[in-house]
């Protein structure tokens, strides 16, 4: 499986960034390497001095799919769930100065985290989802800020990439993003149900 994350995809979080909106999607990939195990914690790595955490909502791929037109999207996925695009902040701006390729600040190991539970989509109406660090909440947004929405994702990203079962979309992060240290905690929210529980080590 493959993991397929948006960029700049909340108006407010591009903003942040000192970023504007894009035309269309801007996308990369995460090995499946970089999934977290099943309840572990994220460990610090000796590489970064500024690691960032991304809450955003995962959709899950239910059907090999190419070149799918929007219309037809909805068949692709049934599950939505919620992650952490952990990101290097530091290596990130250094690749953006050079130009360079943004690999080694977005697709190392552990840089993904998925929870557990995905939900039905049709189950939830309005997908609200917000991330706790120390008890605290951080970020938040609902689906319907996106700018691009998860049907006009996988369109465009199946033109260029083939779409398989099991590959995970993380749909971009809304404003908010910040550093994590040892002995933080971050706990994602679905609505009122807490989805994933995340210790810094
Ligand atoms: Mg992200």
């Amino acid at each position: 499986m493959k993991i397929i994350c948006i960029g700049r995809n909340y108006l407010e979080h591009a903003k942040e960034m000192g970023k504007s909106i894009t035309k269309d999607p801007i996308f990369f990939l995460k090995p499946d390497s970089s999934l977290i195990a099943k309840n572990q914690p994220f460990f610090m790595p000796d590489f970064s001095e500024n690691i960032h955490y991304e809450v955003e909502l995962v959709y899950k791929i239910k059907k090999v799919g190419k070149s799918i037109d929007t219309a037809f999207s909805k068949d692709y996925y049934d599950k939505v769930g919620l992650g952490i695009d952990f990101t290097a902040r530091d290596l990130q701006a250094k690749c953006k100065t050079n130009g360079n390729p943004w690999e080694i600040a977005k697709s190392f190991d552990q840089s993904a985290l998925v929870s557990k539970h995905f939900f039905d989509v049709n189950s939830i109406k309005d997908l609200n989802f917000s991330l706790l660090k120390n008890g605290e909440t951080v970020q938040k947004g609902n689906a319907n800020e996106m700018v691009f929405n998860i049907d006009q994702i996988i369109s465009f990203v199946s033109k260029f990439i083939t779409l398989k079962i099991g590959d995970l979309i993380f749909t971009g992060t809304p404003s908010g993003v910040g550093s994590v240290k040892i002995g933080d905690k971050l706990e994602g929210f679905i609505n009122d149900t807490r989805v994933f529980s995340l210790n810094i080590k």
